[in-house]
């Protein structure tokens, strides 16, 4: 019975392994295909530097697919990318909002952003990639890739260059550079002022 025991508890331990380096392949391989810096796939996934470089090597590389590109080096850290237009800021926002949704950060009633995750993990990765995810779903002409949506998180959370402030005329929150004057107008009141959407329509040349 011992022997069993001990079998099956081997068993569980071989099976709850394998779940876990499945799920680390899995997200790295999700994540490559969102073309994330290898360095971002490594503190997420916990896999080191030459088993990401295999596997794109095997799953993207060598399968043919070249419309995948690996990158290297450090994240974008500019913070101007993420306000330089209200198309940008709205963006932005709207990533925010899913890190909310997504549980990696929390907004406090004062409109303070605490992150949720104390490091990033497998399941941190997989919930960053589900919030990029449904952000390329909501604007067709995504401004930020995975590596910017990646340092916004990590901006909005840690850093004091970015903020949530508020909107005067529909109180919406939106993200805002600590150190650009607010005219208090949140990105979607911006666009719709300026798109000339308020101005009566010119009459039809036919
Ligand atoms: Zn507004």
């Amino acid at each position: 019975m011992v022997f069993f025991y001990h079998k099956e508890q081997k068993m569980r331990l071989t099976d709850d392994r394998y779940a876990g380096e499945r799920s680390q392949f899995e997200l790295a391989l999700r994540m490559i295909r969102h073309e994330a810096r290898t360095r971002t796939i490594r503190e997420c996934t916990g896999l080191s530097d030459d088993r990401i470089r295999k596997l794109y090597a095997r799953y993207f590389r060598d399968s043919g697919r070249t419309d995948i590109k690996r990158r290297r080096g450090k994240s974008p850290r500019q913070v101007q990318r993420y306000v330089k237009s209200p198309v940008n800021q709205l963006q932005a926002t709207t990533l925010v909002a899913l890190y909310c949704a997504g549980f990696l950060i929390r907004i406090d009633r004062g409109n303070r952003v605490h992150p949720c995750w104390p490091r990033p993990d497998v399941e941190f990765g997989h919930r960053l990639c589900r919030a990029f995810e449904t952000y390329l779903l909501l604007h067709g002409d995504a401004k930020l890739n995975f590596e910017w949506a990646w340092n916004l998180l990590q901006c909005i959370s840690y850093n004091d260059e970015l903020y949530l402030a508020v909107c005067d005329s529909c109180d919406a929150r939106y993200v805002q550079d600590a150190y650009a004057l607010d005219n208090r107008t949140c990105p979607t009141c911006e666009i719709s002022t300026t798109s000339g959407t308020l101005i009566p329509h010119a009459p039809v040349v036919q």
